[in-house]
């Protein structure tokens, strides 16, 4: 493990802002010296020793009053004394539990900062140390992240069980298995002369390599429905001009709590709402209608609309009801756009009709996005779509870009290995393919050290973390 400057840091840990509390949090050799020069006065002399520090007892709460270098009054702060190894960083840490506006926050700081025994962390530098001192591994150090930007539940039960360690103790135990065979085949390269050794421990050593081979595979099948968990599942509204898609997402919006912001998409044409359905995120984007197009701009949106289309994970096809035609339907056919088991068709403007003209059946549903009819079904039906794509009792595994990444490599690698020892090739060749792939399962938790990986991890965090 890289070694890392024992400095002291501090840093806001709350979010910024007025609070009721904030809470400031410090770690390394000098957080005891800090705390003790802000809120202990002058310090005690210990009989048998050097003066010691006016600390609190380490985790218990205590009540200080807080002053600067001249004896100011700063605030008077609940504080916390916790002494490494056992503490979140591994180092001695401290808090301060202090009244939560911006300027006590800012005199605490410059005073604790002012004596030159602490600087302000780094991004993320927190749980750097927490994973320096091998409190975490990777997994877990993005898992709080993961845990700091949930907003659904869906999204804290992923981070949470990441966070318990359950990829990384999966990860480490197929990177185990690796080690394993690897050790079996080389024995055979170590002893040569005696020649009915190595294919007869080839074949036994890679039997549960196999075995990873496909749940490597299976990992990296699942590594989209855990991406979409964490960023949002996608869903499209798809119909001509004037059939109420717009009218629909709003109604959606409006009665969905957990509206967050439309976001204008990246063309003019597909407008994003983001949602919370069945507790996972979900993006819905409101397409331009479809129809034939009348000019060359027009045609561009129907062209991104019904790109869009494609790469959604749900399509909710919108016309009028009674409309004997679909003409959505008929124009995204002839475009190429196709209609998948899960999408459904809505009809809507229900109001205009006579009651119980058309009615909902299966996945055709009846709606007015003018009234409301007809909505609860809908919303209930989707949550029901959302929950089959993205609800699982597996450990979430592969739920980044890096995992995927790493564990494919790893895959790839694996691969090779098999298949060179199904072709009777030497076991050096084997083995080589062996350590890749074991390699590139420590970088995804971090049990093989990359300062750069590291650096560009932990970056993405923010100040305090
Ligand atoms: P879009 O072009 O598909 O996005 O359609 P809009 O949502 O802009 O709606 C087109 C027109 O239909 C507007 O005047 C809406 O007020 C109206 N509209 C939308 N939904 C309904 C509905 O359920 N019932 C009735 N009667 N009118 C609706």
């Amino acid at each position: 493990m890289a070694a890392r400057p024992s400095d002291t840091i501090i840093a806001l840990a709350s979010g910024a802002g007025r609070a009721g509390v904030a809470v400031i949090r410090l770690s390394g050799a000098r957080s005891g010296a800090v705390l003790a020069a802000l809120s202990g006065g002058p310090g005690h002399v210990s009989r048998d020793g050097p003066p010691a520090l006016d600390l609190p007892e380490p985790r218990r709460a205590a009540v200080r009053i807080l002053r600067d270098a001249a004896g100011g009054f700063l605030d008077e702060a609940l504080v916390l004394w916790m002494p490494g190894p056992g503490s979140y960083t591994g180092e001695d840490v401290a808090e301060l539990h202090v009244h939560g506006g911006p300027a006590v926050v800012e005199a605490v700081m410059s005073a604790a900062t002012g004596a030159g025994l602490c600087r302000i962390a780094a991004p993320g530098e927190f749980t750097r140390r927490a994973f320096d001192a091998g409190r975490i591994d990777l997994t877990q150090a993005e898992a709080i992240a993961d845990l700091i930007d949930a907003e659904t539940e869906g999204q804290r039960r992923q981070a949470a069980r990441l966070y318990q360690g359950e990829a990384a103790r999966v990860f480490d135990s197929w990177r185990g298995l690796l080690i394993a065979a690897m050790a079996a085949l080389e024995a055979s390269i170590d002893f040569p002369d005696e020649s009915d050794i190595p294919a007869s421990i080839a074949l036994g050593a890679l039997g549960p390599i196999e075995r990873l081979a496909s749940d490597l595979e299976a990992a990296l099948r699942d590594a989209g429905r855990l991406s979409r968990v964490r960023e949002g599942l996608s869903i499209a509204i798809l119909g001509p001009p004037n059939a109420g898609k717009s009218s629909l997402i709003n109604r959606l919006a409006r009665r969905e709590a957990a509206i967050v912001s439309p976001v204008p998409g990246t063309t003019r044409d597909v407008v994003d709402v983001r949602l919370v359905m069945a507790g996972y995120p979900v993006w819905i984007a409101d397409t331009a209608g479809l129809r034939e197009a009348a000019d060359a701009i027009e045609a561009e949106g129907v062209r991104r609309a019904l790109a869009r289309a494609e790469e959604a994970d749900i399509r909710l096809w919108v016309s009028e009801a009674g409309e004997p035609e679909r003409p959505a339907q008929a124009v995204s056919r002839e475009k190429g756009a196709s209609f998948r088991p899960g999408d459904l068709v809505i009809l809507n403007k229900a109001d205009r009709l006579a009651d119980g003209a058309v009615a909902s059946e299966g996945d055709v549903l009846v709606v007015s996005a003018l009234t409301g009819a007809g909505i609860d079904r809908l919303e209930e039906r989707l949550a029901q779509l959302v929950r089959e794509r993205l609800d699982a009792d597996e450990a979430p595994l592969v739920t980044r870009a890096r995992h995927r990444e790493l564990a494919a490599e790893a895959h790839g690698a694996v691969c090779r290995a098999l298949q060179a020892a199904r072709q009777g090739r030497g076991a050096e060749l084997v083995v080589e393919d062996l350590r890749l792939a074991a390699r590139s399962l420590g970088r995804i938790t971090g049990a093989i050290d990359a300062e750069d990986l590291l650096d560009t991890i932990f970056s993405s965090f923010c100040i305090g973390k």
